[in-house]
């Protein structure tokens, strides 16, 4: 479809003004090509926005959508099917590997999907992939980094014991060298020590990206005395952004509660889907939102964290915001009251008394829109 008008829905995009406002959206060939208070529905076809906030395309940055892959799914499952428009995937490939996940899923998938690189050369394929500095080709990385720089957007590395092996904090130190280097952001998994956080957290630079930030596992971002530790505070002063992630057990709602009590609040939200826990405790990315939004966040900061803030991280151009020139992908939701117990992944749990619900996606590819209707959890 080349014409479509989005009516009568009240806009949520607050980095371009919007926080409700009753606006129409027109779009032509792709893009979002006039947002106005009224558009003539003549000769177009309409989508009834009545009652729904129309939000960018959700952009989730941690996904593990390379099939051949530990724990990878098809793009397309963890992507359009699940109310995101744009997923990254986060080190599921290497520098031996990308040309493959590039081919046959990167290409073939309709969700538009970009690429954090393992630094490890083999990706996820085995697990405990950063166990040997032999895994690390720096030549065979920044190669794939200058060929792919259309769509490899940033480097990843794990920074856990069963990860690292022996080789401790080396290869985090390696892989925070070459980001600086070649001028990608890092996102590093924080999980079991060692390494330690403490340490991990040193290595980071402006735009490296923590993920699993708030998981609760010892040695997280609190300190014994539930304050925040310093080493966090610090990487936060020089730029480090601090991600949910939220996976199969990486986030504690107890810990990002406390966090945000002291202050600490996430930049980012992802979800880290996997074929582990897309059937819960995670399901899709408006799920996380959710959780977020009832430890306090407000609407406009849980969207920003995934449309707008990821696009600008990353130089997602033209996706993430309701401008016109900007492509059409858009999220038609609802924030409806509700009373559901629901856990995160050590099996705590929160009330929600308010849930999103992606209703719609408008996707758009090349000149043509499409629209896709709820997303389902399974
Ligand atoms: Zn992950």
């Amino acid at each position: 479809m080349r014409t479509l008008l989005i009516q009568n829905g009240q806009l949520l995009s607050p980095v371009n003004g919007y926080r409700g406002e009753k606006k129409d959206i027109l779009i032509r060939d792709g893009k979002i090509a006039e947002i106005e208070d009224s558009i003539s529905a003549e000769g177009v076809s309409v989508v009834d926005a009545s009652g729904c906030y129309v939000t960018p395309g959700f952009i989730d940055i941690h996904t593990h959508c390379y099939p051949k892959a530990f724990l990878g799914l098809e793009p397309d499952v963890l992507g359009l099917k699940r109310g995101a428009t744009t997923i990254l995937d986060a080190g599921s490939s290497g520098a031996d590997n990308y040309e493959d996940f590039r081919r046959n899923f990167i290409d073939k998938s309709r969700t538009k999907v970009f690429t954090l690189l393992n630094v490890s050369k083999e990706g996820l394929i085995r697990g405990h992939e950063l166990d040997s500095m032999d895994k690390l080709d720096e030549a065979a990385l920044k190669k794939t980094l200058e060929q792919y720089k259309d769509n490899i957007v940033g480097l990843k590395a794990r920074a856990s014991a069963s990860v690292v092996g022996q080789m401790g904090l080396t290869p985090i130190a390696e892989a925070a060298a070459l980001a600086k280097e070649t001028g990608k952001p890092l996102m590093v998994h924080v999980g079991n020590y060692p390494p330690a956080l403490t340490e991990v957290l040193k290595l980071l630079g402006r735009n490296d990206i923590v993920t699993h930030a708030y998981h609760g596992k010892k040695g997280g971002i609190l300190n014994e005395e539930g304050g925040i530790i310093s080493e966090a505070l610090e990487a936060r002063e020089r730029g480090v952004l601090f991600d949910i992630g939220h996976g199969v057990a990486s986030f504690s709602l107890r810990v990002f509660e406390k966090a945000l009590a002291k202050g600490f609040d996430c930049d980012l939200i992802s979800t880290d889907l996997h074929v582990e826990n897309y059937e819960g405790p995670v399901y899709n990315i408006a799920s996380v939102m959710s959780k977020i939004l009832n430890c306090g966040n407000t609407p406009e900061q849980v969207i920003h964290k995934c449309t707008c803030a990821p696009a600008r991280h990353f130089g997602l151009k033209g996706l993430g915001e309701l401008k016109t020139g900007y492509t059409a992908d858009l999220n038609l939701i609802t924030v409806d009251p509700c009373s559901e117990e629901i856990a995160d992944s050590i099996g705590d749990t929160v009330m929600l008394k308010e849930k999103i619900t992606v209703r719609k996606t408008v996707y758009s590819r090349g000149e043509e829109s499409e629209i896709f209707g709820e997303s389902s959890a399974d």
